[in-house]
């Protein structure tokens, strides 16, 4: 494989055909069938993914975007075959892969290199890309109850607004496998000005309890949640102890708004999941 892509991107196999593929904090998803694979996500876009992608699998490639942030869909102009996403993410995909942006987020990864790792992992001309990036109109827009047929796996398309308009989670019935990405994890971004309200939120959450499934795979982590860790995002999106909430930063994704990380009511210490939502939007 080439050097530079293994410097880029490391994967770790996490089940039977299921691996996840990390780069620069984000994690995206190889999932295998008999007859196709799919990815879900595609970082930020440092170096070729699909290549990547097929020294794990010659199989036909289908990808899903979870949704349209720049760390989840930043490569989508790598792959050969279009790309799936929710129609209402389309307004935010444009925001964040517009080269002014981008080139901003590759800055502060840069600033972020200093204290971790990932010097090597942001490339040094990242407008070479640009032009990739902005002419990409390859979608094949999906949405609630979507079935793909991968062999002898299946996927299906949930939508769950709350992190954006229009997140979507994929499950995999055969594997008890639902992968939500940002769209619902233990520290859900409820703040963004395309976050949907707390209720929306709470939802979707309640529709993914209704799956069959024992696993949870998110964007920002290897670690496979449990169900019992989806009932606990839940109690945190109806019970938010407001009382011993924190102000955080904020940052790229949202300027200006200054947003409040929220427990469980009874988590004072801080111990369990939270949520990020921006005080200035709860009536
Ligand atoms: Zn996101
Ligand atoms: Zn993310």
């Amino acid at each position: 494989m080439d050097k530079e892509l293994k410097k880029i991107y490391k994967h770790k196999k996490l089940m039977d055909g299921v691996y996840g593929i990390t780069s620069s904090g984000v994690v995206c998803y190889l999932i295998t069938g008999k007859k196709q694979a799919c990815v879900i996500d595609t970082a930020y876009g440092f170096g070729d993914l699909q290549a990547y992608v097929r020294e794990l699998t010659d199989l036909p490639l289908i990808v899903f975007n979870s949704h349209g942030h720049i760390d989840h869909t930043g490569g989508n102009f790598y792959f050969d075959v279009p790309v799936c996403i929710h129609e209402k993410d389309v307004e935010v995909y444009q925001r964040h892969n517009e080269p002014a942006f981008h080139r901003y987020m590759e800055k502060t990864l840069k600033v972020l290199n200093k204290i971790f790792f990932w010097r090597i992992l942001v490339p040094k001309h990242p407008e070479s890309t640009d032009e990739g990036r902005m002419n990409f109109s390859n979608w094949h827009f999906v949405r609630e109850g979507d079935m793909f047929d991968l062999g002898d796996l299946s996927a299906r398309v949930i939508e769950i607004p709350g992190h954006t308009q229009g997140s979507i989670a994929i499950y995999f019935k055969e594997k008890k496998l639902l992968v939500t990405s940002d769209g619902a994890n233990a520290a859900t971004w409820l703040y963004l000005p395309e976050s949907t309200d707390l209720a929306e939120y709470s939802r979707s959450l309640h529709k993914l309890e209704g799956y069959d499934f024992e696993s949870i795979l998110t964007g920002h982590s290897l670690k496979l949640f449990s169900r019992k860790d989806l009932e606990e995002w839940i109690h945190v999106a109806e019970h938010p102890g407001f009382s011993h909430a924190k102000k955080q930063k904020g940052g790229d994704f949202a300027p200006g708004v200054r947003p409040l990380q929220v427990w469980a009511e009874e988590d004072t210490k801080h111990k369990g999941p939270s949520i990020v939502i921006d005080p200035t939007r709860l009536e």
